[in-house]
Parts: structure tokens; sequence; C-alpha cells
């Protein structure tokens, strides 16, 4: 299922361009466009989940591990650190109403400053 008004469901088709990261059956991951550090990804559901709340747990696993893949790939890079994160609601952060996981690769002293 889509939102025929979600960017990030019009990532999933192509209808917009994306830098892909790499993709499975039912997520896909791409460069974020507004990176807050190198290499900034975002892992998104193929469907139009709004946030953790609306996606199937069964899902959580091949989430998890396309961000386990990407992770060890950019620590192979040169990453020191890697920081997952999602915002789940406006009051959290959550601009873009279509699920997604930040993935932000971390170097010492690299300035990003973290509400937790
Ligand atoms: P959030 O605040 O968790 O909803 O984050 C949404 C993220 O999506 C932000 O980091 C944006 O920079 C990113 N973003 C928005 N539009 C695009 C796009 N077309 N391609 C890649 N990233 C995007
Ligand atoms: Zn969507």
């Amino acid at each position: 299922m889509q939102d025929k008004n979600c960017i990030f469901c019009k990532i999933v088709k192509k209808e917009i361009p994306s830098e892909l990261v790499e993709e499975s059956k039912n997520f896909v991951a791409f460069l974020d466009v507004n990176p807050k550090t190198s290499g900034h990804t975002l892992i998104i559901p193929k469907q139009h989940f709004t946030n953790l709340m609306d996606m199937p747990a069964e899902l959580g696993n091949e989430m998890l591990e396309m961000a386990k893949d990407i992770a060890e790939r950019r620590i192979a890079g040169g990453a020191e650190g890697i920081n997952l994160i999602m915002n789940n609601n406006p009051a959290a952060g959550q601009v873009v109403m279509h699920a997604h996981l930040h993935l932000l690769p971390r170097k010492k002293g690299d300035g990003l400053r973290m509400v937790v």
C-alpha cells in the first residue's frame, strides 16, 4: 500500500530520484538529502506505514538486518561509530510521515549534538 502524496513512496516508486544505498524485499535505503553527518542514510519500508507504531513488528528483523549491514560497511569505510534514530510523530521530530530509520555514521569530534 502506498500514499500517492508521500515523498518517500515516490522515492520507492522511483518517481523522484534518490541515492540508493541498499534494497531488500520490503525495505530501501538511500542517502538523506540534507545529511547531518557524512553518509547519513534513511532506511524505509517500501509500503507506506506512518511510523513505528503503524509498522508490523514482523518487519523489524529485516529492517535491523539492513541497518546492521550498512553500519558494518560504514565502519569498514572509516566511520568510528553509528547512531540509529527513529523519530515517531511530530512531537518527537518526525517531519516525513512515512516510517524511516536514520543511520548516522559518526566520527569523534564531528560536532553533531544529540538530544538523548
Ligand atoms: P524526520 O525529521 O525524521 O521526519 O526526517 C526526515 C528526513 O528526510 C530529513 O532528514 C530530510 O533531510 C530527509 N528527506 C526529506 N526529503 C528527502 C528526499 N527527497 N530525499 C532524501 N531525504 C529526504
Ligand atoms: Zn509513504
